[in-house]
Formats: C-alpha cells, sequence, structure tokens
C-alpha cells in the first residue's frame, strides 16, 4: 500500500474555522496599516540567495543554518525568503522608489520559511504580517510603528509586554563590539561552547544564551546603551518621548539582541507569556545601513515583523460578527429552485445565506441550521415561512421584499 501523505514536516494546513480568524486579524491589520499610509506590497517568495546573505547578515542563525537554499535549473543559488526586511530593500533600490517622496511606507502579509526544529509556534513555513518605512530616518516613525504594532496586539487580544532598545550606528557598535569581545575573552572558560565560537563573529549574541555560566557572565558584561554616542542618544530620546506621550508602557532592556544583523539605533520585542518558550510575537527596529549594503542609495529605514501564528494562538483577533445568518430549508424537492434564487437575494442584501444541498430531512435541515449559528431559517415549501432562531416563531411571508425586510433585520 502506498505510504500515507501528509503536510512536510513543520508546516500546516490552515482549515476553515482558522481561515476565518485568520481573515479577521488580515483585515483588521489592513485597516490599521492604511490608516497610517502604509501601503499593500508584495515580493517574491524566493529571491537570489545574496539578498540575504548580504541583508541579514552572514553570522546569524538565519542565515548559516535555516534557509532553504536550493539552484534553479540555470545554476542560480535562489533562496526561500526567511523574512521580509532584505527583500523590501532589494526592491526599494530595484524601482528606485528614493525618487518617490520619502517615506516609503509599505505593509505585507504571506509566507516565509526557516528550516527549525518544529515546535509549538515555530514552523518551517509560517507567515508574517510586516510593516516597513523606508527614506527618513525621522524619531517619530519608530514611534508610530511601535505602536501600531501594539494596537494591532492589542485588537488581537493578545497580551503582551513590549521590549525597547537602542544598539547605535555601526561604528558604536564596532567599536563596543571590541570592548564585549575583549571582555568575553577575559571570562571565556566560564561561556558556552557555542558563545565562545562565535566571539569573533557575533559577541552580541551570548545575550542571548540561556546557558547558566554564560548567563552569569553577562550580568556584569559592559552595556551597548551606556554607549551610544550623542546622536543616537538623543534619537532614542525622542522616540522614548512620542511613545511616552501616548503612554505606550515598555521595558527599557539593554540586552535586547535581535536575530538579524542589519539593526542600527531602536529594536524591540513583543513577548507574550501566553506562548511559553516561542515568546516573541513580532519585533523589529531601525535599520539605516540595509539599502546600501544592498547595493542602493544611503536610505534610513524601519520597520517590523509580526508571526500571524503565533498572534492567534496567544490571542482572539475579530469578534463574533453580528450580522445576520439565513438557513434556506426546503421541505419539497420541486422548490429547490426558489430556494435558490431566494438564497441569492438574500445575499444581495449583505445576509451571509446558505441554502440546503446535502439531501437532509426538515429535522437535519434544523439541526445544520443550529450548527451554522443561523439567526433565521427559511423554509421553503408550498408556502414560504421565516423561523427567527432567537424566539422560536415561525410565520409564513406574504412575498420577497417581506422575507427580506425580516430576515436583513
Ligand atoms: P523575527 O524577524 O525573527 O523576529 O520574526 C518576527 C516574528 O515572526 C516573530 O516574532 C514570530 O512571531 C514570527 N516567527 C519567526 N520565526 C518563526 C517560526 N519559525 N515559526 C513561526 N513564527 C515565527
Amino acid at each position: 500500500m502506498a505510504a500515507k501523505l501528509q503536510a512536510p514536516r513543520g508546516t500546516f494546513d490552515v482549515l476553515p474555522e482558522d481561515g476565518e480568524r485568520r481573515t479577521a486579524l488580515r483585515e483588521s491589520a489592513d485597516a490599521l496599516l492604511g490608516l497610517a499610509g502604509y501601503a499593500p506590497f508584495e515580493t517574491p517568495v524566493f529571491e537570489d540567495t545574496e539578498v540575504f546573505a548580504r541583508g541579514v547578515g552572514q553570522s546569524t542563525d538565519i542565515v548559516q543554518k535555516e534557509m532553504f537554499t536550493f539552484e534553479d535549473k540555470g545554476g542560480r543559488s535562489l533562496t526561500l525568503r526567511p523574512e521580509g526586511t532584505a527583500g523590501a530593500c532589494r526592491a526599494y533600490v530595484e524601482h528606485g522608489m528614493h525618487k518617490l517622496p520619502q517615506p516609503v511606507k509599505l505593509r505585507y502579509w504571506g509566507p516565509f520559511f526557516r528550516h527549525e526544529a518544529p515546535q509549538a509556534g515555530r514552523y518551517r513555513q509560517f507567515n508574517q504580517i510586516g510593516a516597513e518605512a523606508l527614506g527618513s530616518d525621522d524619531p517619530s516613525l519608530d514611534a508610530e510603528l511601535i505602536l501600531l504594532l501594539a494596537e494591532l496586539l492589542e485588537e488581537a487580544e493578545v497580551d503582551c509586554r513590549l521590549r525597547l532598545s537602542s544598539l547605535g550606528n555601526a561604528d558604536t557598535r564596532a567599536a563596543y563590539g571590541e570592548e564585549l569581545r575583549t571582555y568575553l575573552r577575559s571570562r571565556q572558560d566560564q561561556l558556552s561552547d557555542d558563545v565562545r565560537g562565535r566571539i569573533d563573529a557575533n559577541p552580541l549574541r551570548a545575550f542571548d544564551s540561556d546557558h547558566a555560566g554564560t548567563k552569569a557572565v553577562m550580568v556584569e558584561a559592559p552595556l551597548l546603551l551606556d554607549r551610544l554616542d550623542s546622536e543616537d542618544a538623543e534619537h532614542f530620546a525622542e522616540v522614548r518621548a512620542f511613545l511616552d506621550d501616548a503612554e505606550q508602557e515598555y521595558d527599557l532592556d539593554p540586552t535586547l539582541v535581535r536575530g538579524l544583523d542589519y539593526y542600527t539605533r531602536t529594536v524591540f520585542e513583543f513577548e507574550s507569556p501566553a506562548l511559553g518558550a516561542q515568546s516573541g510575537v513580532g519585533g523589529g527596529g531601525r535599520y539605516d545601513g540595509l539599502v546600501a549594503q544592498l547595493g542602493g542609495p544611503a536610505t534610513p529605514g524601519v520597520g517590523w515583523a509580526a508571526g500571524i501564528e503565533r498572534i492567534l494562538l496567544a490571542g482572539s483577533p475579530g469578534g463574533e460578527l453580528a450580522l445576520p445568518v439565513a438557513y434556506v430549508a426546503v421541505t419539497d424537492a420541486d422548490q429547490r429552485r426558489t430556494a435558490f434564487k431566494i438564497t441569492e437575494a438574500l445575499r444581495g442584501q449583505g445576509v451571509q445565506a446558505q441554502m440546503e444541498q446535502a439531501g437532509r430531512s426538515m429535522k437535519g435541515q434544523l439541526k445544520h441550521a443550529d450548527r451554522l449559528n443561523a439567526t433565521h431559517v427559511v423554509v421553503v415549501g408550498e408556502q414560504i415561512e421565516v423561523k427567527d432562531m432567537d424566539t422560536g416563531e415561525q410565520r409564513p411571508v406574504a412575498d420577497i421584499n417581506e422575507l427580506l425586510t425580516r430576515v436583513a433585520l
């Protein structure tokens, strides 16, 4: 017998009930980001591998271990996108978007791919909603984006906390990197093998470690937030002032390290305790060097991405719709064409309507109407009656107009 076919490891099917919740989330995100001027935008799900190698950074886990990379028939190295910002910047350069009025504000929604060990809330194909603002380093953009994500999560009823920090600019970071390397080397016998092996490549990742010895070393480590130059410190102070004015709460967390190399200045992450080990719901920051790194003109940028599955796991987007739902029951097979027309007419009035399409008995039809949470059942037989599912009352209607008014109100 042939082996049973299943969705590949780390992937999942979206079944109808979940599909409804995703649609509700998407609608609320589109409305929220649209109001702030973030326009819908898409890039391909695969890019030249170089986009991520250069953009995300060679020393990151994503590039070193997690990319789905393959050769196409022409021998080009392609990679399924592990994140959205590098592709957005590639597109910004390719389409000369620096010539548009700045900032260019973009929003996206779609699948991303990382070859990680699957567990609850962590998949190999997952979906993100993201927003990016390119072409301005105004701190109000950092604050605006943080507040938009906070609002999105609040609307989706995700209980979470915001961690916030600043990484400064490339020079400060390089100088601080040296200081941190020297510090880590001085205590390297206490570090995990993994962290010790990456002192040269990426010392910041030591703050991410769960290893007890490393954690103890990091408590006394020098902090980048104490080394910011005056411009970056001023920028960060302005971001914080906007957030304070909006009464947005956050934890200032100088140890916040994101798993991508391109960040400069502001970085932030929303975490939900409801999610357990995979607590990151969404995060982002400023990436003022990324466009130039991908071959474009020097262009500042800031943005975030949030995991759709994690939002759905931690929250409950989209309350119950209070719209009427009609079920059109048929007692006499000769009346099916009438029932079909009534169903169409109800939909034309904005009523969610379905007719009997599986040959059920009248009793079975009423049971099914209940399952669908119908507010009304239209019973189509020799005469047409409407049953109000709330009161249980069932009365005949004189004509289609009366039917539509009784169901739609
Ligand atoms: P990152 O850019 O890595 O911070 O990812 C942004 C968001 O995407 C995270 O906060 C998660 O919500 C989500 N995410 C990242 N990786 C995965 C994954 N493997 N499975 C599910 N969601 C993910």
